[in-house]
């Protein structure tokens, strides 16, 4: 008969828990102490911060502002050079904002988006990652602001 990992009680109805960052496999008692894995449905423990909603709050650039510049620069087959050329910036600049050691400034990220068509800053109150990225299509954001300068 297994054991609980925890009490270490024998029973035959050994659950996985995950208690205090750990996955054990514990008897049911232990287990109600933890997370429940077999029945865990929703992933995401993390609290929702709520950012108070600011009048004309400002674009914020998107956490992965990197991966995105280079994703979209390598499906249109271009090098960072060439893409530093084009735009008439620095070639190390282009490679450090992809790396993510540089933010680009609102000037230069419009460079970017318009060139490659991607959003680099968006508006905090739509960048709440996760459920509203998918099936919601609207790209309404960035071409609606991006007429300042
Ligand atoms: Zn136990």
């Amino acid at each position: 008969m297994p054991s609980c990992e925890l009490c270490g009680k024998e029973t035959d109805s050994v659950k996985k828990a995950k208690i205090e960052g750990a996955v054990l496999r514990v008897c049911e008692s232990c287990a109600s102490i933890g997370e429940d894995l077999s029945q865990k449905s929703t992933r995401k423990k993390k609290k929702k911060r709520r950012t108070p909603k600011k009048r004309g709050s400002d674009e914020v650039l998107i956490p992965k502002y990197g991966e995105k510049l280079k994703e979209a620069r390598e499906s249109d087959q271009l090098s960072i050079k060439e893409v530093a050329n084009d735009l008439n910036e620095k070639e190390s600049l282009i490679s450090k904002i992809e790396k993510q050691e540089l933010k680009p400034d609102k000037t230069l990220a419009k460079k970017l988006s318009d060139k490659f068509n991607i959003t680099l800053y968006t508006n905090p109150e739509v960048s709440d990652y996760g459920a509203q990225d998918r099936g919601n299509q609207k790209k309404a954001t960035l071409g609606d602001v991006a007429d300042i300068d």
